[in-house]
């Protein structure tokens, strides 16, 4: 069955998270893909043959939202690439989605090396 993966980067690691999303594009164009607002904005543009599913922008709920999907086990592994250097208004609302995946052992990646490890163990294999 085709993977379902969330894809959230904060503004200074967008750039980043769409130049991971362009070296699997043709793998992510056959996994059914949800993000966040601008996240999901910024990988459609560089990556065209993607369709994904975006929520509301992180500080407007879209971390919830996501979060709320995993609780419905409709997320198959997180993608995830925050900024470790820039204090967040909606830092709750990441502790909270971070928690989730914890809760219900979901893979995760917080940066482009291991989302590369994810791939090489197959996560995009179906
Ligand atoms: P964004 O939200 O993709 O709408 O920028 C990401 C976040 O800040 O959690």
């Amino acid at each position: 069955m085709m993977p379902s993966i969330a894809l959230v980067a904060h503004d200074l690691k967008k750039e980043a998270l769409a130049a991971w999303a362009k070296r699997n594009e043709r793998a992510l164009a056959r996994c059914a893909l949800v993000s966040t607002g601008t996240t999901g904005a910024v990988v459609m543009e560089t990556c065209p043959s993607l369709d994904i599913r975006r929520m509301k922008s992180g500080p407007l709920g879209g971390d919830q939202q996501i979060g709320a999907l995993i609780a419905e086990g409709a997320i198959d592994a997180l993608i995830f690439f925050p900024d470790p250097l820039t204090p967040m208004p909606h830092d709750v609302d990441v502790k909270a989605l971070l928690r989730l995946t914890l809760v219900y052992d979901i893979p995760c990646a917080f940066n482009p090396r291991t989302a590369d490890m994810l791939v090489a163990g197959g996560l995009l294999d179906g």
